[in-house]
């Protein structure tokens, strides 16, 4: 199994060591900090932890962490623009670094859009897939822009993943081509609403995740779907394939 979208570095050790006993294979760890950054530095360090640190850390379980590194817009830099994306493209750039992500909108401003923007364009440039937030509140208004922006930037659709879809967005999405993302925790999906969402679906198309970090999340999402829909597939082939893991 391997978790498609989790911010596993702030959560403790008993959500890690749950899931490298429940038999996951890999978690993939998307960038965020619950604080406006400053700045660059910022950045700097918080890439770093989740490229280097969490590999040590993951690996000492027997559990992959892959890396995604962006800049989610609940954390807009309140300094240095220009320093911060420059920061983004320096990781997004290594190997190791599997997506970019999480970014995407949350009120679907002007500045979120131009964040959004530029770093999909990086996306494009470095040849990775990227992890796209949808918001709880306004959350068909301002996924419908979403899409409308992912269609005029011109990524391809096999290289996004729209998260945390609903059965409130999953028509506006559906026939887009683009992955869906479902994610199990308190206040998004269930188990059993995600089931029944994933019944309607090309099963090539859809990831799955738990979100677990600081928020309450269910580190064993993932393995609780597994042991009801039994689709490899779902929860091993389609991420290994989206973000290209060996
Ligand atoms: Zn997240």
């Amino acid at each position: 199994m391997i978790d498609s979208h989790t911010h596993l570095f702030i959560a403790g050790y008993l959500a890690l060591s749950k899931m490298a006993k429940a038999g996951y294979n890999g978690v993939i760890q998307c960038a965020f900090i619950p604080v406006r950054p400053t700045g660059s530095s910022t950045f700097k360090d918080l890439f770093n932890w989740i490229v280097y640190a969490e590999e040590e850390r993951c690996g000492k379980v027997g559990l992959k962490s892959y890396p995604a590194i962006g800049i989610h817009p609940r954390c807009m830099p309140l300094s240095e623009y220009e320093r911060c994306l420059s920061t983004v493209e320096e990781y997004l750039g290594l190997e190791k670094v599997r997506a970019l992500g999480e970014v995407g909108l949350e009120e679907g401003s002007e500045r979120e859009t131009r964040l959004l923007v530029d770093q999909l364009k990086m996306a494009i440039k470095l040849d990775k897939p990227a992890i796209i937030h949808t918001p709880r509140r306004n959350k068909k208004e301002v996924t419908r822009k979403l899409v409308n922006l992912l269609k005029s930037v011109g990524i391809s659709e096999d290289r996004v993943v729209i998260d945390h879809v609903n059965e409130e967005v999953i028509e506006l999405i559906r026939n887009e081509g683009f992955f869906v993302g479902l994610t199990i925790q308190p206040g998004k999906l269930t188990v059993k609403r995600a089931i029944r969402i994933i019944g309607e679906l090309d099963k090539e198309r859809i990831l799955v995740n738990s979100d677990v970090g600081r928020d309450e999340s269910d580190p064993l999402a993932i393995y609780k779907l597994f042991k009801r829909l039994a689709s490899r597939k779902i929860v091993y082939d389609n991420p290994r394939k989206f973000f290209n893991l060996s």
